[in-house]
C-alpha cells in the first residue's frame, strides 16, 4: 500500500487510540502521512501521538487547552490549534482517510467538513448517522468519497453484503451483547451506578457508548445507523441479544442464506479493515479458536426490560428529525447519569417523554433542521431533570 494521508478525529478516544495503534502496525510513516489529530480534554495524550506520528495539525476542542498544547509541541513543528473552528478547519484538510471517531453530536459537523474532501470515510461516530443520515450520506456522495462503517456490527454487515444482491436482502441482523444488565429485573436496574454500568462485558470502549450499551440505547443508534448506511426499510432492521460477542452481525437474504462476520472483541479488527481498504491487513488481534468458544448463545431482547429498542422503533417510523431528537435527548439524559442527576431506568423515560412532547417531525431537509431539533430535544430534556 503506497503512502497515504489521514486525519483521525477523536485521536485521543478509545477508537482514535486503537487507530494509532493501527496506523504502527501498518507501517506508520512507511505507509501513512498523518494529516490532523484532534482531541478535547487529554492535551499531553494528543501531544505525545501528535509527536509519535508527526502530525501536521494537532488540534485540542478546548479553547482554554491552547497554551498547554502549544507548549507541548514547542520546538516540534507541529502547529497546535484550539477551538471548535480549528477542529472544524483541521478536519476540512485534504486526506485520503478520515477516521470519524469524535463521541457524540461534537462529531457532526468536523466529520461534515472532512466528507466534503472525499476520498475514505472511515465512521465511529454513529451519531451522524443517526442525527443526520441522509445529509451525511449525500455529503460524502457528493465528494465522491467511500463511506466505511467502523462500528463493529456495521463493519460486519459490510462485509458480508455484496452490494450486487442487495436487492435479495431480507434482513439486516444486528447482534447485542445485552450488556452487564442482560439478565438484570427492572429493579436490580434501578440502583445502579455509571461505575457499575460502564463495566461492559466483552469490549473496552470510551464512557459514554460503554453505558450505552447498558441501557441498550447504543444498539438503539445502531438500528438508526444501519437504516441509513445499508438503506433498508425500518422493519428490516433486526436485533438479536448475543452474549459472546463473536457474531458481530448478520445479513439474512431472499435464499435462506444467513451470511455472518465473527471475530474478537477487538475493534482493530473493524479499524484496520476500514484502514486497508478494499485490501485486508494483518492485524495483531487474538485469533477465534472455536474449540475453546464452544457455544454461542442467541436469544430475543426483551423491549420491556431496555425500552430504548422500541423508542428506535418509534424514531425510525418518524424519520425526519426523530433521530437527531432521540440523540439528543438521551446525549442529556447520559451526561445527567454519568453526574449522578437521573437514575438508570430514567434515562429511557425522559427520551420517551422528550419524543412524545415533540409536536411535529420536520423533515431533516439541512444541517439547521438537524441543528434546531437536537437543541429543541436538549432543551426539553434539560426541563425535565
Ligand atoms: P471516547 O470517549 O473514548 O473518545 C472520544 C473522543 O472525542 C476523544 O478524543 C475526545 O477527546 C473527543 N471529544 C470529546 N468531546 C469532544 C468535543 N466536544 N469536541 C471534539 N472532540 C471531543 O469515545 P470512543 O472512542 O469510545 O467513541 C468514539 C465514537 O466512536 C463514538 O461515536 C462511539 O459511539 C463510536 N464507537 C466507539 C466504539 C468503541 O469501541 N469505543 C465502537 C463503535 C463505535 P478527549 O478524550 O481528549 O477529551
Ligand atoms: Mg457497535
Amino acid at each position: 500500500i503506497s503512502h497515504r494521508r489521514i486525519s483521525v478525529l477523536g485521536a485521543t478516544g478509545s477508537i482514535g487510540v486503537n487507530t494509532l495503534d493501527v496506523i504502527a502496525h501498518m507501517g506508520g510513516p512507511e505507509a501513512f502521512d498523518v494529516v490532523a489529530l484532534t482531541g478535547a480534554s487529554n492535551v499531553a495524550l494528543l501531544a505525545e501521538q501528535a509527536k509519535a506520528v508527526n502530525a501536521e495539525v494537532a488540534v485540542t476542542a478546548d479553547e482554554r487547552r491552547y497554551h498547554d498544547l502549544k507548549a507541548a509541541l514547542a520546538g516540534t513543528g507541529i502547529e497546535a490549534a484550539a477551538g471548535r473552528g480549528a477542529l472544524i478547519e483541521a478536519a476540512g484538510r485534504p486526506a485520503d482517510i478520515t477516521m470519524a471517531a469524535i463521541v457524540g453530536m461534537a462529531g457532526l459537523e468536523p466529520t461534515l467538513a472532512a466528507a466534503a474532501n472525499g476520498g475514505v470515510m472511515a465512521l465511529a461516530n454513529k451519531e451522524c448517522l443517526v442525527s443526520a443520515g441522509d445529509l451525511f450520506i449525500a455529503a460524502v456522495r457528493e465528494a465522491g468519497g467511500t463511506l466505511l462503517p467502523v462500528d463493529s456490527e456495521h463493519n460486519a454487515i459490510f462485509q458480508v453484503l455484496d452490494p450486487a444482491q442487495k436487492r435479495a436482502v431480507e434482513r439486516i441482523i444486528l447482534t447485542a451483547s445485552g450488556g452487564p444488565f442482560r439478565t438484570f429485573t427492572r429493579e436490580q436496574m434501578a440502583g445502579v451506578t455509571a461505575e457499575t454500568a460502564r463495566r461492559h462485558p466483552n469490549w473496552s470502549m470510551g464512557l459514554k457508548i460503554s453505558i450505552d450499551s447498558a441501557s441498550m440505547f447504543n444498539k438503539a443508534l445502531e438500528m438508526v445507523e444501519a437504516r441509513h448506511l445499508f438503506n433498508v426499510a425500518p422493519d428490516q432492521v433486526e436485533v438479536i441479544v448475543h452474549p459472546q460477542s463473536i457474531v458481530h452481525s448478520m445479513v439474512a437474504y431472499a435464499d435462506g442464506s444467513v451470511l455472518a462476520q465473527l471475530g474478537p472483541s477487538d475493534m482493530r479488527t473493524a479499524i484496520g479493515y476500514c484502514l486497508a481498504w478494499p485490501f485486508r491487513a494483518h492485524m495483531p488481534v487474538e485469533r477465534l479458536d472455536f474449540a475453546k468458544l464452544a457455544q454461542l448463545d442467541f436469544e430475543a431482547p426483551d423491549e420491556a426490560r431496555f425500552p430504548a429498542l422500541r423508542l428506535a422503533r418509534q424514531a425510525l417510523a418518524h424519520a425526519g428529525v426523530a433521530g437527531a431528537v432521540l440523540n439528543g435527548a438521551k446525549e442529556v439524559a447520559l451526561d445527567a447519569f454519568i453526574d449522578g442527576r437521573l437514575g438508570f431506568l430514567a434515562m429511557a423515560e425522559t427520551v420517551e417523554r422528550v419524543m412524545e412532547a415533540m409536536a411535529t417531525w420536520p423533515s431533516a431537509a439541512s444541517l439547521a433542521d438537524v441543528i434546531a431539533a437536537d437543541a429543541e430535544a436538549r432543551e426539553r430534556a434539560r426541563a425535565l431533570l
